[in-house]
């Protein structure tokens, strides 16, 4: 259903036009394609809606990094389905800007054209919290999800009305889907409180959906995370949400991205940062330490006289961007002179030696013994 040509170059505009641009360049081909101005012009409509298509992409920031860096294929993975079956879908989805690209908005939002025949709802969005393990965010994964939403009913297309009949006009509105009420002059327009605006009434509902034209499903989805999301951040799948009114689009999944965190690696936007203990000749004499990466262990070469603490960067080791800037962040490692809990007999006699050497004053052989031995007398 949706087009393979480049969204940039339907809309006429560079890869890196603002979002201003977009949207301006996109209102003079959306007036020039618009179907109250070509009545009956296919080629127009098609067009219509390839210009929308495109549009909806690269207005939506989330949306545009995803074909940026992956194209359309990359939108069928994140499953965003960004084609349009019909112009009326389009109105709907952007309902504010046809109100104020074409005037029909008066307070309604919605276009002249619809708002005196009954109204279709769009169906409700739907949210999912995936948790992802750290490198799970890191590298981008795919998971498989399972969302319970309402469906079209298959028996009766969504209709409600059981396979062999029809809904029939409402006698109350005549179809209009709104009555007036009031007396005078103060007359008000609202939804027919007959067939909630809908304009037409189930006389023999359909079994399988009880008239409801839904039905309750669970769908398993396979949910492909780029990499580098981090918390926070949300991934909207186009149209898994719950049906619509018949003729009206469904809702959106919108997936709520949760970062366990790691057990030694913290995150700041793209950078890594990581400690390692080395040891204190390694401070002194330097050398090549082992130090993990989001990719595995990195050789780290120590200069002589590494103080504690000290951050080593290994550039272009981090997350990758989110984002059509691609690169990645970097990796930093903090080394911190380890200190150990115990020594060994030998290790003891050496280290007495330099501190000898460098005549610093330290504890005596069972200093602490003689210590805790005069409070426990
Ligand atoms: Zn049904
Ligand atoms: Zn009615």
């Amino acid at each position: 259903m949706s087009t393979q040509r480049d969204y940039y170059e339907i809309l006429g505009v560079a890869r890196d036009a603002s979002g201003t641009e977009i949207k301006k360049s996109y209102r003079k081909l959306a007036m020039q394609y618009h179907p109250d101005r070509n009545p009956g012009d296919e080629e127009a409509e098609a067009k219509f809606k390839e210009v929308s298509e495109a549009y909806s992409v690269l207005s939506d920031p989330e949306k545009r990094e995803t074909y940026d860096r992956f194209g359309h294929a990359g939108l069928r993975g994140a499953g965003v389905d960004p084609g349009f079956a019909s112009a009326d879908e389009i109105f709907s989805q952007f309902s504010d800007l046809f109100g104020d690209l074409f005037g029909f908005g008066g307070g309604g939002g919605g276009r002249g054209r619809r708002r005196s025949g009954p109204r279709l709802r769009r169906g409700a969005d739907q949210e999912y919290t995936l948790e992802l393990d750290f490198l799970e965010a890191v590298h981008g994964c795919q998971k498989e999800i399972t969302v319970a939403r309402y469906a079209t009913c298959d028996a009766c297309a969504g209709s409600g009305a059981e396979p062999g009949s029809q809904p029939e006009t409402c006698g109350t509105c005549g179809g209009a889907g709104q009555v007036v009420q009031g007396h005078g002059f103060l007359r008000i327009r609202t939804a027919c409180p007959h067939c909630g605006g809908r304009g037409q009434v189930i006389v023999h509902p359909c079994k399988a959906c009880e008239g409801h034209g839904r039905t309750r499903v669970t769908d398993s989805l396979s949910v492909s995370v780029p990499a580098g999301v981090d918390n926070g951040l949300q991934l909207r799948l186009a149209g898994r949400g719950d049906a619509g009114d018949p003729g009206a689009p469904p809702g959106d999944l919108y997936v709520h991205i949760r970062v366990r965190p790691h057990e030694f690696f913290r995150r700041k936007g793209a950078d890594i940062m990581v400690e390692v203990p080395i040891s204190y000749p390694q401070a002194c004499l330097g050398g090549v330490i082992k130090v993990p990466t989001v990719d595995g262990e990195e050789e780290l070469e120590l200069p002589r006289a590494t103080p504690s603490g000290k951050v080593f960067t290994l550039p272009g080791k981090g997350v990758p961007h989110l984002g059509r800037r691609g690169g990645r962040g970097d990796h930093h490692v903090q080394v911190v002179v380890d200190v150990p809990k115990t020594l060994s007999e030998e290790e003891e006699e050496l280290i007495r030696k330099l501190a000898e050497l460098q005549d610093a004053k330290v504890a005596h052989k069972g200093f602490w013994r003689d210590i805790l031995g005069r409070f426990s007398t």
